[in-house]
């Protein structure tokens, strides 16, 4: 009984964080977002009620399990709120399983733990393994306090009940650790592929494949959404005389200034050798082209510094076609209007962008 209980225990431990560390697919650190915080907290706590409906009988010692190896990993990987949640859903379950004067002690205790452990996540930013060792310590010394106070003064079963429970605190915490290290390592290569699939080599911005996508899925009813297509004007000429390397330069520099004149959750793509593209959600016409003019301007008036101290000066062309107010446009046709437009700011001179009215897309589509 007591070697299948330790099996149990174990077995639900890291199936349960196995299927926790799911939740989110970036690694298990304070770095996740408050929403996958609680639910971490949530599910870290259904697994600790878990652990405790399958505690291990012990002939000499009240039954014990490994409750807190959640909530141990919850303040040392995930942080303050996380082990707080734990550490409440700990507490309920104490009562809910055992409502009896020892269940309340072991809960009232494990309120104390949960409490002590989120102020050490928050205030104790070392590595992970010095957090899993003194957290370790802190969480065993009330539980062998409460241990004491439950069960009266036995010294030889209080060294055993603590060298036991120390014991399993660290072989589960060694399985735990090395598992989620294990999970984080192969969602840190999913999201580096994932990363790689999606983005541009040179510039790192979005790719054709994911401007492609977004091309597919404008949402043609929508009003207001912007395409916008950007051209750098003569830029054979900056590879024939300065170089290919000059030419990369110039192609950062100049994704870095769009990304600059985009706000947050609009999207900035290469979709070609020297062709760029952003597209603007719910931007009323007017501000598209100042953005656009913007954009113009600054690329214009950047001096784009080569590696040999060369300074050079570069503009750009941009066609803007919008959905309207009425979001009447499909995604096709919103390309093609940009593309047209593109194509007359480059035939009336370049450095500069042309609109796609519906006046002049009637114009130039007939
Ligand atoms: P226009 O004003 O009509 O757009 O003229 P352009 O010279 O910019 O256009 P063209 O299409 O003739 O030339 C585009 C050049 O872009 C050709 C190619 O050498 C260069 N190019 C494409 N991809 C890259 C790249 O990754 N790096 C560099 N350095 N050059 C590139
Ligand atoms: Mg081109
Ligand atoms: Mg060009």
């Amino acid at each position: 009984m007591f070697f299948e209980g330790i099996i149990i225990n174990i077995s639900v431990l890291i199936a349960g964080f196995y299927f926790i560390s799911k939740l989110s697919r970036l690694p298990l650190d304070s770095r996740i977002p408050v929403g996958k915080k609680i639910q971490i907290g949530f599910f870290n706590g259904l697994l600790c009620f878990l652990l405790m409906k399958f505690s291990i009988s012990t002939i000499d010692y009240p039954p014990i399990d490994l409750r807190h190896i959640p909530l141990l990993i919850a303040a040392c990987y995930v942080g303050p709120l996380a082990a707080l949640i734990t550490a409440i859903i700990i507490s309920i379950s104490c009562i809910i399983i055992s409502f009896t004067e020892t269940g309340t002690i072991v809960a009232i205790n494990y309120c104390i733990i949960g409490l002590v452990l989120t102020v050490c996540s928050y205030y104790i930013r070392r590595s992970i393994r010095y957090r899993a060792i003194l957290f370790s310590i802190i969480t065993l010394s009330f539980i062998v306090i409460g241990y004491a106070y439950s069960t009266g003064p036995n010294l030889v079963k209080f060294g055993e009940f603590t060298l036991l429970i120390a014991l399993f605190t660290a072989v589960s915490m060694y399985l735990a650790m090395m598992l989620l290290k294990d999970l984080k390592r192969k969602k840190l290569e999913i999201l580096t592929y994932q990363g790689q699939a999606q983005h541009d080599f040179l510039t790192s911005l979005l790719n054709k494949r994911m401007f492609d996508r977004a091309i597919r899925h404008i949402n043609q009813y929508k009003e207001n959404t912007v395409l916008m297509l950007i051209d750098i004007d003569y830029f054979k000429k900056v590879n024939d005389i300065y170089g290919h390397d000059a030419g990369d330069l110039v192609l950062k520099e100049i994704a870095s200034i769009l990304n600059a004149h985009t706000a947050y959750g609009q999207k900035v793509f290469r979709i070609g050798g020297e062709e760029f593209s952003v597209i603007l959600i719910d931007c009323p016409a007017p501000l598209a082209k100042k953005i656009g003019e913007d954009i113009c301007r600054e690329v214009a008036n950047h001096p784009f510094i080569l590696s040999n101290g060369t300074r050079i000066r570069i503009t750009i062309s941009i066609g803007i076609s919008s959905s309207g107010q009425d979001g009447d446009k499909n995604s096709l046709s919103l390309f093609r209007l940009a593309d047209r437009a593109l194509y007359q700011a480059k035939s009336d001179g370049r450095n500069r962008v042309f609109y796609a009215s519906d006046e002049t897309v009637h114009h130039q589509t007939v």
